[in-house]
């Protein structure tokens, strides 16, 4: 029985599918809704081939420099706004398109699955723009990333750091032509359970026709408080829509709070810029105590620069952006995320073993609620800072009386 990985280290790179010489790998969703690779046991000639490109088996050195960090906007505030930070892909984007070249990003197919995709011009790179909180679907797409890199087509690939790390060891050479970013990466969410989430939700609605929408990161009520948004049309033609805070949405807290992430996620094996990207993306948070001036709530990205094709490419489309060099440190207190491991929520097996039976959206909430005890101490712990704020004015009162 060949076995590629363990299945707690798969990340669904998908590497091993592309390389099998017999194609006789697939990758199927388990349980908790998540894609591993199926072997075809009986076309399987034990090659090792599928060993050999999986992220696992090794990646390469990691650089001990410190990156180059800025914080950047876009100049183009429409722009922004469909970002999900600062805008700062759509800057790299457009320079390789304007040069001729292909972009290669995540973004929803018709049955609104995301899946990685490429696009060759500025209308299509619409559909790349914007954060979508569920693992993407890559297909065959490091084939195809290849073929253009044989061709001698200048090539942007942008995904989580696990899948680019997948697409270097496929690719297993450099390529002069080829741009890698990443992006600075919370975990991925089960596509499955965003599908039963959609689902939920779209039944709830009397006289549905079909989704049009869906934003994870509207920034209508601002980039910190940014919403999960959903527009769909009705039967009557007449538009219905949800716009809902992070801390209130059910999907997007069982995101946040770890609940509904890929097991691998939970000891991720590209943390710390070691996915050999050449330029690492993220939100900027905390600048407003760093860079009040560019903190309008309307989005900000962090920039890591990791190599001198990064540098080159950042040269070129900086007059695109508002950019403020910072100390690589300032780039990164704000996120965690870069270079520690996410803790599983402590209700994450059992919402993973009985979700199906339920209301998919009740659950989480169950899941997300804290325990009787707990929710007593909270209330007690804040009496209490109340009380004491009270007593301590009404102190101060007395004592101002009495002088
Ligand atoms: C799953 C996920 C988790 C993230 N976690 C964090 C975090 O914890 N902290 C942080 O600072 N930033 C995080 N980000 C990055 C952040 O949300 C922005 O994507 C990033 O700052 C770039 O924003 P932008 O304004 O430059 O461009 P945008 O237009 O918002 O970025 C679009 C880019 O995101 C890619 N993308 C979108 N969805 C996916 C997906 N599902 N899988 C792979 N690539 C995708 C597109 O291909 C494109 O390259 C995360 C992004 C994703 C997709």
């Amino acid at each position: 029985m060949v076995e590629i990985c363990s299945k707690g280290d798969c990340v669904a790179c998908g590497a091993c599918v592309v390389a099998c010489p017999k194609k006789c790998i697939s990758m199927v969703y388990d349980q908790e809704g998540f894609l591993y690779p199926n072997i075809n046991q009986s076309d399987c000639i034990d090659c090792g081939l599928c060993r050999k490109v999986c992220l696992i088996s090794g990646m390469q050195e990691k650089s001990n420099n410190k990156p180059l960090t800025f914080a950047c906007v876009h100049r183009n505030k429409d722009i922004r706004m469909q970002s999900s930070s600062g805008g700062s892909f759509s800057a790299f984007a457009e320079q390789i398109i304007n040069e001729n070249g292909i972009v290669f990003g995540a973004q929803f197919n018709s049955e609104w699955e995301v899946v990685h995709a490429s696009v060759d011009n500025l209308i299509d790179l619409e559909k790349l723009k914007g954060s979508k909180y569920v693992q993407s679907k890559m297909g065959e797409i490091y084939f195809n990333v290849q073929s253009y890199l044989k061709n001698n087509k200048k090539v942007l690939f942008s995904g989580t750091p696990c899948q680019i790390a997948g697409l270097k060891k496929f690719l297993r050479r450099e390529y002069e032509n080829l741009i890698t970013i990443d992006l600075v990466c919370h975990g991925v969410p089960s596509p499955q359970i965003f599908k039963l989430y959609l689902l939920e939700h779209t039944s709830k609605i009397k006289k549905f026709s079909k989704i049009e929408k869906i934003s994870f990161r509207d920034k209508r009520n601002g980039w910190k408080n940014y919403s999960f948004y959903l527009k769909s049309q009705l039967k009557n033609g007449k538009f219905f829509e949800t716009c809902e805070s992070n801390k209130r949405n059910l999907y997007m807290r069982g995101y946040l709070e770890n609940l509904l992430v890929r097991p691998s996620c939970y000891n991720c094996p590209t943390k710390g810029f070691s996915a050999g990207s050449d330029i690492t993306i993220g939100d900027f948070w905390g600048v407003e105590n760093i860079l009040p001036r560019l903190s309008d709530n309307n989005g900000v990205s962090v920039i890591f620069i990791t190599s001198d094709k990064g540098k080159k490419l950042f040269e070129l489309v900086k007059k695109q952006m508002m950019v403020v060099q910072i100390s690589f440190e300032d780039g990164k207190n704000g996120n965690s995320e870069i270079d520690r491991w996410l803790l599983p929520h402590p209700k994450r097996d059992l919402f993973f073993k009985n979700y199906s039976s339920r209301h998919v959206s009740n659950y989480i909430k169950y899941c997300l609620s804290l325990p009787f005890k707990k929710k007593v101490i909270l209330y007690i712990r804040k009496c209490i800072v109340l009380l004491f704020g009270k007593i301590t004015y009404e102190h101060l009162k007395n004592l101002m009386v009495r002088i």
